[in-house]
């Protein structure tokens, strides 16, 4: 248990942070700027954000949210003790015409219906099969957009996705497409190599291609990707297809808790005369039962009725089961998290707190947790700077990523050309990067005006240029930004312990010799024990008060005793010979 519980409102800014923390807002700063947020001390951070930066600090303090709100906050799916197994959730991709929708069939052993029939443009259509007793959920992900529109809800929905390469067409510009997206899900990938029936069909090319261009190695050649030539016609291979997904799916140990309250993603949404809203749902976890109270996004309602994929009336449906619901009294957007809820009218206040939220959104600058944890987790590896590239002409194009190529981060930057071509800015290519870090430059390109809509409401980093240089400092200063920036000490002195007058919870009052430099106030105090290979780091202090001779000293220098307070985040009890070293530490943005 900490020693100190402390409650804050959903968002606090970094200054009010500081003062309930007891620390310098430079200190806190600091912090923050380590992974990767320059705030300023009137920035909003977030309840999640706070809680972060409180372990990193390693300070023995225990924030909890006061209950005055009602948070919209997506829960953590840590798991409990009980946590059972769900099945994995698969979906299906590859190239127009290489037999998504045929293997589908196939392994549904049922025909698949067009579900995009009835207008609607963005949905995943998903099924559940049935193998060796072992459920497979299944998405069909139509054209990748939608797969698309559900990242930027920070949704990583898919444990393996099944690639389908047509054994007698290789590997194509949507196959190149699945790939990228498998990968940036972290989804492990399953190749199905299609139309092995066919004359004209070559798997070994396939696996040469997929192995040489795309680092997808054949666990048959000592990889550890796993390929399996299939027919969705004659049905060749599908059963091994599918003993494979449940294969790799046991490696990944997938695991839900079902005594929580449910929740999972809008996957379809729509309006049927007679029934109101139609909402497909994939449930994550807990499990889904008729009359229970949801929150999507601003939609909420009382499931009227629970269907499973085939449309059969269902009493429960536990994690990884996709679902149809009618019941909530408007639409939910796609991609929205729906969860179960107590009462109605926890419903309500939830959804006109998303409304809310998303109307001041756009002017909104504040971090939030999940912002926190994508810097932390990009922090761990080198930086990526994900771009997608239109120009005018196939000669623009090359010249500009040719240059882009040129710029030399010393290796800490990846530049990641995510997709390129010639033409106007599409909607594709907006959805594309909604949601994450990816900046589009356009090159001699227009925006249209629906494009540039769809830009603002996903605030999609859209950059026009005309000029090359200009494209290219624009990109070097982007990539300026994703350096690490640096810390930098300057030792001011040092001071050995004579004697400890008082060790307080945060504070020590303790008198010494300064050993060489000089000691100031406010400056930081690193405080150590012994030397050499038994040197033990005590923790960190910032300097409060500093005296000379019982008068409050500006400086005290080398040679010379004098009395200190330190302010510390815990409790050290310094014993006379420790040392103490004093610096400050400055965050210094770096430059290419
Ligand atoms: P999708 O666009 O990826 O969904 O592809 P479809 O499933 O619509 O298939 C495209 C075409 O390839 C259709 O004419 C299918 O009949 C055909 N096809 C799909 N799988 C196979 C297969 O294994 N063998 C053969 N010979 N044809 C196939």
């Amino acid at each position: 248990m900490a020693e100190k519980v402390l409650s804050i409102a959903d968002s606090i800014t970094v200054g009010e942070l500081a003062e309930v923390l007891n620390l310098s807002v430079t200190t806190l700063v600091g912090e923050l700027f380590k992974n990767g947020i320059a705030a300023t001390i009137n920035q909003r951070i977030d309840f999640e954000t706070a809680t972060i930066i409180v372990e990193e600090l390693g300070i023995d303090v225990e924030l909890e949210k006061k209950e005055t709100t009602v948070t919209t906050e997506r829960r953590v799916h840590e798991l409990s003790a009980k946590a059972v197994e769900r099945p994995p959730i698969v979906a299906v991709m590859g190239h127009v015409d290489h037999g998504k929708t045929s293997l589908l069939d196939a392994i549904l052993g049922q025909k698949v219906v067009d579900g995009e029939a009835g207008g609607i443009t963005q949905h995943i259509s998903a099924y559940q099969t049935v193998r060796k007793d072992r459920t497979i959920t299944l998405l069909d992900t139509p054209g990748h957009e939608a797969f698309a529109a559900l990242r930027q809800h920070g949704a990583t929905l898919t444990d393996v996705v099944i690639i389908v390469v047509a054994a007698d067409d290789g590997v194509k510009p949507q196959t190149i497409e699945a790939i990228r997206f498998a990968r940036t899900a972290n989804a492990k990938i399953v190749v199905a190599i299609n139309k092995i029936d066919k004359e004209a069909a070559n798997a070994q090319l396939v696996k040469t291609q997929l192995a040489t261009e795309h680092n997808l190695n054949p666990e048959e050649w000592g990889g550890d990707v796993v390929m399996v030539e299939v027919s969705a016609k004659t049905g060749v291979g599908i059963d091994k297809l599918l003993d494979m997904v449940l294969l790799v799916a046991d490696i990944e140990e997938l695991k839900a808790d079902i005594d929580v309250p449910a929740e999972g993603l809008v996957i379809e949404s729509h309006m049927e005369t007679g029934r109101g809203a139609v909402v497909g749902l994939l449930v994550e976890q807990g499990a889904l039962t008729p009359s229970s109270f949801l929150v999507a996004g601003t939609a909420y309602g009382k499931i009227r009725t629970l269907q499973d994929f085939s449309g059969k009336t269902i009493k429960t449906a536990g994690p990884s089961t996709p679902v149809t619901v009618s019941g909530f009294k408007e639409l939910p957007q796609f991609g929205d998290i729906f969860e179960v809820v107590k009462s109605e009218k926890e419903a309500k206040a939830k959804a006109s707190v998303v409304r809310i939220e998303r109307e001041q959104n756009a002017a909104s600058t504040n971090v939030t947790g999940a912002d926190m944890l994508r810097l932390m987790t990009q922090k761990a590896e080198a930086s990526d700077f994900n771009v997608i590239i239109k120009a005018d002409v196939q000669g623009s194009l090359t010249s500009v990523i040719d240059s882009l190529k040129t710029i030399d981060t010393g290796g800490e930057v990846n530049l990641h050309v995510i997709s390129s071509g010639v033409g106007n800015m599409t909607e594709n290519d907006i959805r594309l990067v909604a949601g994450s870090n990816t900046v589009i430059y356009g090159f001699n390109v227009d925006l249209p005006p629906a494009v540039k809509q769809l830009a603002t409401r996903e605030r999609a980093e859209v950059r026009l240029y005309r000029v090359i240089y200009e494209l290219l400092d624009d990109a070097r200063l982007s990539m300026e930004k994703l350096l690490a920036p640096e810390i930098v000490e300057t030792q001011i002195g040092t001071l050995e312990i004579k004697g400890v007058f008082r060790t307080m919870k945060d504070e020590i009052i303790a008198g010494g010799l300064v050993k060489s430099g000089k000691v100031v106030p406010n400056v930081l105090v690193r405080m150590t024990r012994g030397k050499g290979q038994t040197l033990e780091v005590l923790g960190e202090a910032e300097i409060t008060n500093l005296q000379r001779e019982k008068i409050e000293s500006k400086e005290v220098f080398e040679g010379d005793m004098c009395g200190l307070s330190l302010k510390t985040h815990k409790k050290v009890m310094l014993e006379i010979g420790d040392k103490l070293e004093f610096f400050t530490r400055q965050v210094v943005e770096r430059h290419l």
